[in-house]
């Protein structure tokens, strides 16, 4: 930063006889004031969130929210082509994935955790119980039917990373320095949904629980529950 931009003008005009000590002392003086501009703690406050869009049939997103050090990345796409096109969003801005969190158990919004998951060997992954057993057991046979879609026949059930962090219902996660909370949403487009809100910058994630000028998914047939 240029400092002589917050000099006053009488200052700048006779910096030349402006001694060192004394531009210490403005320095000083300015510090507090430097750091209330550039608070160290950014990742209290997550201001940068990031979308990737599936334009195709049947869309979805994928999300991330950028912490001070690292990403935390919300569902990771419909099959392997699209989520390394996610991937590649995510790693231009050049931190690591510290946290994959999944809404639901469909697979358009869990079938790139491979991908993501050997680019960013470490990151954790996270989703409810009825999430987790969703994506481990296909109560409702999916995975046959995904792998007859072009595109997705690289898709393996089996090379699916399953979530290794279940939380709570309800529960608040602290990922990287950030607030997110949880609700579980029951029954409705799938068997059990998650919803991620971010009260620091009161951002909700919603899955596919509200779609804009498209059709939910009703062949799970919940509608009377
Ligand atoms: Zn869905």
């Amino acid at each position: 930063m240029n400092l002589s931009l917050l000099l006053p003008a009488t200052a700048i005009q006779s910096r030349s006889v402006v001694s060192s000590s004394f531009r210490l002392f403005l320095l000083a003086m300015l510090l507090p004031f430097l750091l209330l501009i550039h608070p160290a703690s950014f990742g209290q406050s997550p201001s940068r969130v990031g979308g990737y869009t599936y334009a195709g049939p049947g869309t979805v997103n994928t999300w991330w929210i950028e912490t001070k050090d690292s990403l935390i990345v919300i569902d990771v796409q419909r099959d392997l082509p699209h989520a390394r096109q996610a991937l590649h969003k995510v790693q231009a801005i050049g931190k690591p994935v510290r946290a994959i969190l999944i809404t639901h158990g469909h697979p358009d919004h869990f079938a790139g955790l491979e991908v993501f998951r050997q680019a960013f060997p470490r990151s954790d992954i996270y989703a409810s119980q009825t999430t987790y057993e969703t994506i481990k057991n296909d109560p409702n046979g999916y995975m046959p039917f995904m792998k007859k879609i072009p595109g997705n026949e690289t898709f393996e059930h089996a090379n699916v990373p399953l979530p290794n962090r279940i939380f709570a219902d309800n529960q608040t996660l602290s990922l990287a320095g950030v607030d997110i909370e949880t609700k579980e949403l029951g029954i409705g487009e799938t068997n059990g949904g998650t919803a991620y809100y971010l009260p620091a910058t009161r951002e909700l994630f919603t899955g596919d629980v509200v779609l804009n000028n498209m059709q939910a998914f009703f062949l799970e047939e919940h509608s009377a529950q």
